[in-house]
């Protein structure tokens, strides 16, 4: 992490990496985390007056990113911390106990492990977090289906994976969807809409306006289940 002091004092803490870029590459993280991509031709001094110039745009950026809801699972968990479930917020309860469960209360999500360390803690709930999120997802792939169906569209087979960057995906060649099991911390509708955009694919291989137009009309709201979809960011 390399700092750097602005005009106005202010500092900017920034990751620099040497990649095969033209010359510079900025991203603000959907975690507000500044990252600069340069060429080896690019001094240090060079990619600094590049931030220089573009730090309004980062400023705008990262309170964009910064009012979107974040997802994602926890490293280590302890009583207080804040879970997402199903567009729900909950507080973490880890308790021990001769056995592991998980357990939905009304604000609580009760961890019970046999050893009470974080990280134990962290690995039964996401151990947890995978086999319902995956149970919800298979639900959700029923409701939409039989929309689909009465446009010729098969049942797909189902993959679900924690992806960083995408929230789901299509293979048609291979009869398959991927979704993300991250979704689960939304409202379970917006999950339903992600699996219809792929299912939209048996019938577009692409994102043309026919696309689009076919998944409004067999699921309506679809665009705005998408701008609610653009306000969490994986992090
Ligand atoms: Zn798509």
């Amino acid at each position: 992490m390399k700092e750097l002091i602005l005009d106005d004092g202010s500092r900017l803490l920034y990751q620099l990496s040497v990649k095969r870029v033209k010359n510079m590459n900025l991203r603000v993280r959907p975690d507000g985390s500044v990252s600069v991509s340069v060429s080896r031709r690019i001094s240090q001094r060079q990619a600094e007056d590049f931030i220089r110039s573009h730090i309004d745009w980062i400023r705008r950026a990262q309170s964009r990113s910064l009012k979107r809801t974040p997802v994602t699972l926890p490293a280590g968990l302890v009583s207080g911390d804040l879970l997402r479930w199903q567009g729900k917020e909950y507080a973490a309860r880890v308790e021990t106990a001769e056995t592991e469960a998980v357990i939905v209360q009304h604000e609580i999500i009760v961890v019970r492990v046999k050893e009470n360390s974080p990280e134990a803690a962290a690995q039964a709930y996401v151990k947890w977090y995978r086999r319902e999120a995956r149970v919800l997802l298979s639900e959700a792939l029923e409701r939409v289906c039989p929309r689909f169906a009465a446009e010729g569209v098969r049942k797909p087979s189902l993959t679900t994976r924690l992806m960083a960057s995408r929230w789901g995906s299509c293979s048609s060649s291979k009869g398959r969807i991927t979704i993300n099991l991250y979704l689960c911390q939304l409202p379970i509708e917006l999950a339903e809409f992600v699996i219809g955009h792929e299912l939209c694919h048996f019938l577009h291989p692409n994102h043309s306006a026919a696309f689009y137009a076919d998944l409004e009309r067999i699921m309506p709201g679809y665009h705005a289940a998408d701008r609610r979809l653009k306000e969490y960011s994986i992090l």
